[in-house]
């Protein structure tokens, strides 16, 4: 207990580093309240008690990457492709209008069938016709295109480092290196993007010490949100043999990240929810102040596999709002009025 309290009061002065991060990810069952009411006060404090609900629609599964986690990965031949038309696109940001929320998050695999210019038409569409704020999450592309996406009405772009540790990154995404997605991750900071990273916990190879990097980075990125969730493993990758992250890491994952990043926004992960059926509910007691409802079209909702089993995958959007609702009502959580931009331009108004 000692060693925890004295973690905790070490980060809440402000000096976050790596062996106080590293004692609180491995506090034993008996620390994890203490860790919880701190983050859970953090959280309180910064970000506040609504909760930001980001509608997200998954255009396209098809994916020029082989990362070695995901069931997208380019030779992942047993999956059928899908690719929402324009239209389609737009009615699912209607639908999510008209449920009243206010971001839309883009999201597909990495798809050059969508050009730089057909995304940022469609962004300019969305713009046009609905009060909603943009979240693009489509990949690593060039500088160019993220600036054209940005000038179109793009708000944000959620790209997740997903490890901070160089060697385990180049293992687990051949087609790429840390430092060229940390390039990305510097162009849209520069290009005024509201920025997401993020990470997955429990990993092949990971340690207590790789996650404590993992918030480190993130703090050095100043992110304006951070999704931090399990590694499932999908039974057509090659990393289907290891075990998913764990749930009560998972949870001292997401508290360290709030007490280090306190004023971020941290979504309740599909992937935790998935994980285990409580998941939403116990990560927004645990620093989490975000949801993402599932908007993509129903007829295609179970191609998007990059994980087995999520958890909302063949619901209506009308029933998983009220479900999410009654949930927030019974934590006491409002949903938040505005759009939910980053909270250093809002101060959490
Ligand atoms: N192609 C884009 C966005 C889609 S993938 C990109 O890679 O950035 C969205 C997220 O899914 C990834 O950031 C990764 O963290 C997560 N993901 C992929 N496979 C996963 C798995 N097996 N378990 C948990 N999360 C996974
Ligand atoms: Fe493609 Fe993203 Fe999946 Fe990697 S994580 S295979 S880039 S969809």
């Amino acid at each position: 207990m000692g060693n925890i309290a004295a973690a905790l009061a070490q980060i809440r002065q402000g000096r976050v580093e790596q062996a106080a991060l590293e004692q609180l990810l491995a506090a034993g069952e008996a620390d994890m309240p203490l860790l919880r009411a701190a983050a859970d006060e953090v959280r309180r404090q910064t970000v506040g008690e609504a909760v930001h609900l980001r509608a997200i629609i998954e255009f396209s599964n098809y994916c020029r990457k082989n990362c070695l986690y995901c069931g997208l990965r380019r030779d992942n031949h047993t999956l059928a492709r899908y690719r929402l038309e324009d239209e389609q696109i737009l009615a699912a940001a209607d639908s999510a209008h008209r449920l009243g929320y206010r971001t839309v998050v883009l999201q597909s695999g990495e798809d050059p069938h969508y050009s730089a210019g057909k995304i940022a038409r469609l962004v300019e569409r969305i713009k046009e016709k609905y009060d909603l704020a943009i979240t693009l999450s489509l990949g690593e592309r060039s500088k160019e295109d993220y600036c054209l996406w940005r000038r179109a009405g793009a708000d944000r772009y959620l790209l997740k480092q997903e490890t901070a540790d160089e060697a385990l990154f180049r293992f687990l995404k051949p087609d790429t290196s840390l430092k060229q997605r940390l390039n990305c991750l510097y162009w849209l900071k520069e290009l005024d993007y509201q920025v997401g990273s993020g990470n997955m916990v429990g990993l092949p190879g990971q340690s207590l010490s790789t996650l404590a990097r993992d918030i480190l980075l993130m703090r050095q990125l100043q992110v304006d949100m951070a999704g931090i969730g399990p590694f499932l493993p999908h039974p057509q990758t090659p990393l289907k043999d290891f075990p998913a992250g764990q749930l009560n890491l998972c949870l001292k994952t997401l508290a360290v990240a709030r007490l280090s990043l306190p004023g971020a926004h941290l979504p309740a992960t599909t992937a935790l929810s998935t994980l285990h059926p409580s998941g939403r509910e116990l990560a927004l007691q645990w620093g989490a102040n975000v949801i993402m409802p599932n908007l993509t079209p129903l007829a295609v909702r179970d191609k998007y596999l990059i994980y087995p089993q999520k958890a909302d995958i063949i619901e209506e959007p009308e029933k998983t709002l009220v479900q999410i609702n009654s949930l927030l009502a019974r934590l006491n959580r409002p949903v938040a009025a505005g759009p939910g931009h980053a909270w250093r331009l809002t101060g959490g108004n």
